[in-house]
Order: structure tokens, then C-alpha cells, then sequence
């Protein structure tokens, strides 16, 4: 019988859990402008989740969160953007709004995260023409971000996209344990956190929160006076109300995302696939999982897999692939070799993730896999 298993089901909280907030809203009438929701969710975020270190403010989306950021860091005569192809184009987007070329780096084949070797190679080449670094924290994995610490000291600025991390940690903290500069959280409704649009700003320079508030708010000092570049990035008080409410229900939710990942591991594991060259994605620490990324072995390409799998019901994505060099808009812009970005592209198949799926579906999913590696081999071998 052909099932229907969708890749995601968002499932944000109920709205019995923050009519109270709503209440609060409607008794204030205050709807937006770092209202005393905001207030609350951000004390609540800096509390739960950074030990009251440093500063937040949260921001109407991820993609306005990169904006504001690299264009508050970047050198002002810098000209390039440096960032992984191997990653959301937003991130890329961002670098344009703020006037910057993309330049493009590839991956290491470990963790799928920019490849430090070769940032290290355009550093030395490129000096000052370097505007900003923007490495990304690959399906929120808790990189360790040791290197872009000690580039920002020395003068390079770096802003993380930390997109899919919220909530990952490593020895209990999240990617701020290596890194003090800006890192920028999505709470986008398919983000694993998420509260329909809204993302969070970290940094622990409190003066560039603040700084980066008052951009959000068109650069506006004291009298509404603008007095640096802005733009409006504010949260409602609305999404603020779902984002104190789904806050209550997160590290359940956690758990649950971290008990399918394992789900899928083990069943992985059972029908030999890891014998037949797949692969799960190498991820550090405890992640907060938006999706479970497999790779199929060398010789099998994603898409077959994908439009496989669809034969049977079952929806799977293929993220991100194409990678940034590869589309349209940026077909000229810089690159390094994207030797392993291509090949990681062309294999990279994202599972079904959603908190309610069942354990049936799973294998499933997995037992799909494994009859598409059947007959692939059959397809080599009758060839
Ligand atoms: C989701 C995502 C973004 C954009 O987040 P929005 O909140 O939707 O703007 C940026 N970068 C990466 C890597 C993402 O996955």
C-alpha cells in the first residue's frame, strides 16, 4: 500500500499554550517595538540557554538577523563575503544586501563545514579585501569555531550562521563556547525551534547587540533620529507570545528529535546500509535535529534516490544541492574547488523529520533505502 510520509510536519505549539500572553497584549496594547513579550522571551532565552552571558535581541527573520550583522562587522572597504557554497542561499543573499560579493568556499568532507585550510588560503591572499567571514554551522552540528575566534582577533570579522542550532549544545553549551562574536539563530516554523518567522542575534559583545538593536530599529539614537544605517527587523509581541510558549516545550523536543535521528541509525544499521557505503551525517554534540541528512554511497546519485523513495509516498529533499555555485545567481561569483561541496551535493538526501513520526515509518523509510540499493546493484551488475 503507498503511504504518505511527508519530509516535515511542523508542529508549533497549541495556541491554548500562550493565549495568556495574548492576553497580556490585548490588556497593553502594545503589538511590536522590543515590547515587554520581547522582553521576556529574550531575558528567558539569554537565562535557558547562555548562562545570562552576553546579549540577545531577537530579529523578524534569520536572513534580517545576517543582514544586520555582517553589515554592523564587515570592514568598510572590504569586498568579499567569505561563506561555504554548502549552505542555505540566504546566507549569500545577505552578503549582496550588505553590498558584498560572494566568495565561496568548499567543505571538508567530515562535518560538511567550510573548509578552514582553504579560508585560510584566501585570508593570506586577499587581506583587507576581505569584508567578512560567514562560516555556517551545517544542519545545526556545535562546530567548533576555535579558528574564527582567533581570526576575529586578529582583525577579520566573522559572523556565524547558526540557522539550524538553536538548542544544539556541546558539554552543555551551544557554539558561543568557542565563539564571542555574533551568531545568528533562525526560528523559522521548519527550523527545529520554530515560531512561524523570527530568528535571535547572540553575541557576547553586549555594545553590538545593542548596536544591532537600534539598526533593527531604523538606526534610530534618542528622538527618533536616525544616526547609522537600519532597516526595521523587529519581532511582534505576537510571535513573541508563541516564542515564550514554544520555549516551555523545547527540550522535550529536543529529546524527541534526538530519539528519531537514533531511530534512524539503528535501522540504518540493521539493514547494512553503512556496509554499503551510506552515510549519516557526522554532527557534534547534542543537536537540536532539523533533519536527518544521509548520504548515499559514491556511485548513486540523490535525486534517483529521492524520486525513488516518491514512488512509495514518501517525500525527501536534497539539501542543498543545488549548492550556491551552482545557481543561477551566483554562477559568477569566486569560488575555491568545490571538489567535495559537488560531490556531497550529488549524494545528499534529507530524510523525513517530524516529531510524531512513528518508529513503522521509519523502517520504513530505511527499508526503502535498502530496496533502492538492491536494486541498484542489480542495475550494475546486469550492466
Ligand atoms: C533557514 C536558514 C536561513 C534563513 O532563516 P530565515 O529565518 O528563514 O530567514 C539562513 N541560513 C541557513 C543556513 C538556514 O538554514
Amino acid at each position: 500500500m503507498r503511504k504518505s510520509i511527508p519530509f516535515l510536519k511542523p508542529n508549533l505549539v497549541k495556541k491554548e499554550t500562550y493565549m495568556k500572553y495574548l492576553d497580556v497584549i490585548d490588556e497593553t496594547r502594545i503589538y511590536s517595538n522590543y515590547g515587554n513579550l520581547n522582553t521576556q522571551f529574550e531575558k528567558r532565552i539569554l537565562s535557558e540557554y547562555f548562562q545570562n552571558k552576553g546579549a540577545v535581541s531577537t530579529v523578524s527573520n534569520a536572513t534580517i538577523g545576517l543582514m544586520l550583522s555582517i553589515m554592523l562587522s564587515k570592514r568598510k572597504k572590504g569586498r568579499y563575503a567569505i561563506m561555504p557554497s554548502f549552505t542555505f542561499s540566504a546566507t549569500a543573499q545577505a552578503a549582496l544586501w550588505c553590498g558584498l560579493e560572494p566568495l565561496f568556499i568548499d567543505i571538508r568532507s567530515k562535518d560538511w563545514c567550510m573548509d578552514e585550510k582553504l579560508v585560510q588560503n584566501y585570508v593570506d591572499k586577499l587581506g583587507e579585501e576581505i569584508a567578512v567571514i560567514v562560516p555556517y554551522a551545517t544542519f545545526g552540528t556545535v562546530v567548533d569555531l576555535s579558528y574564527y575566534q582567533n581570526l576575529m582577533e586578529l582583525g577579520v570579522p566573522v559572523v556565524v550562521d547558526a540557522a539550524a542550532s538553536f538548542g544544539s549544545t556541546y558539554d552543555g553549551l551551544g557554539l558561543e563556547a568557542t565563539f564571542s562574536g555574533p551568531i545568528v539563530y533562525s526560528f523559522h516554523a521548519t527550523k527545529a525551534f520554530g515560531i512561524g518567522e523570527g530568528g535571535l542575534v547572540y553575541s557576547q559583545d553586549e555594545a553590538f547587540i545593542e548596536q544591532l538593536r537600534k539598526a533593527g530599529n531604523f538606526g534610530f539614537g534618542p528622538n527618533r533620529n536616525s544616526e547609522q544605517i537600519g532597516l526595521n527587523s523587529k519581532l511582534t509581541e505576537y510571535a513573541a507570545a508563541i516564542g515564550l510558549a514554544s520555549l516551555d516545550k523545547y527540550p522535550e523536543k529536543i529529546l524527541i528529535r534526538q530519539e528519531i535521528r537514533r531511530k534512524y541509525e539503528k535501522s540504518m544499521k540493521e539493514v547494512g546500509l553503512f556496509d554499503h557505503g551510506w552515510q549519516l551525517h557526522l554532527t557534534r554534540g547534542n543537536v537540536a535535529h532539523q533533519n536527518v541528512s544521509v548520504l548515499s554511497p559514491d556511485d548513486c546519485n540523490a535525486i534517483d534516490v529521492v524520486s525513488f523513495l516518491e514512488q512509495s509516498g514518501i517525500e525527501a529533499r536534497t539539501y542543498f544541492s543545488p549548492a550556491c555555485h551552482q545557481q543561477s545567481l551566483f554562477l559568477n561569483s569566486n569560488k575555491s574547488i568545490m571538489e567535495t561541496t559537488e560531490n556531497i551535493a550529488r549524494r545528499i538526501i534529507n530524510l523525513p523529520l517530524w516529531e510524531e513520526i512513528s518508529d513503522q515509518e521509519i523502517d520504513f523509510v530505511v527499508g526503502q533505502l535498502r530496496l533502492f540499493q538492491s536494486k541498484q546493484k542489480e542495475v550494475i551488475i546486469n550492466s
